[in-house]
């Protein structure tokens, strides 16, 4: 993790990420009322998916949706810090995690990751690991294709463009674990409902996921 934290100290810049002004503070006090305002802390419960609750700050629309895009589009990892920041603030306060063995970020391509140089969902996964006490583990759920993104496709669409993308390299890690799987953005639910099933299948013992924002 040591690496990591230093690698994130050269990719952000000393200001706030959502503004871009303030110093010293990835994000200004200003920034933080606006998110404080936004958030929404939901927690969903299914019964007809692979995972049980799904948690979430945010709405996505509005401020928080051209805010994500900003930064997927435009590569601003350090607006993950911002996020990650508003996050470590508050989300143990307003959510009610339940206890897990571990946390898995949902992966991204080798290609991806080159081109970005980190994974967003490892980023908020970070934090909370230690504010729940507990561990990620991010070596055994691997994406092996370079799948479209799924913004760009309808709901059967990504269900599809979702089949085969991920597999699991070390099933007896997982096996009776209590799994909070960790993304960014939860649309149709089609990854995480993918990568869910992967692990239940493998013998996981039940899943929650955790998301950013929630479409
Ligand atoms: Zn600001």
């Amino acid at each position: 993790m040591e690496i990591l934290d230093k690698i994130l100290d050269i990719i952000y810049p000393p200001f706030c990420g959502i503004c871009g002004k303030g110093k010293n503070t990835f994000l200004c006090k200003k920034c933080e009322e606006k998110l404080k305002r936004e958030a929404v802390w939901g927690k969903d419960q299914y019964e007809d998916k692979y995972f049980e609750n799904h948690f979430y700050v945010f709405k996505y629309d509005g401020m928080i949706r051209n805010i994500i895009l900003n930064y997927k589009f435009n590569e601003k990892s350090y607006l993950y810090k911002s996020f990650v920041n508003f996050l470590n603030k508050y989300q143990k306060k307003y959510l009610q995690f339940d206890f897990y063995d571990i946390i898995i970020p949902v992966p991204i391509s080798k290609k991806r990751l080159k081109l970005r140089g980190y994974n967003q969902s490892l980023l908020i996964a970070k934090d909370l690991a230690v504010e729940l006490n507990t561990k990620i583990i991010n070596d055994i759920l691997i994406k092996q294709k370079n799948n479209k993104p799924q913004s760009e496709l309808n709901k059967i669409s990504r269900e599809q463009n979702v089949k085969d993308v991920y597999k699991l390299l070390n099933k007896d890690k997982i096996i009776n674990k209590k799994i909070l799987l960790i993304d960014d953005i939860y649309t149709t639910g089609s990854t995480v409902n993918e990568c869910s099933k992967i692990l239940k299948q493998a013998g996981a013992k039940k899943i929650d996921i955790y998301t950013l924002a929630k479409d």
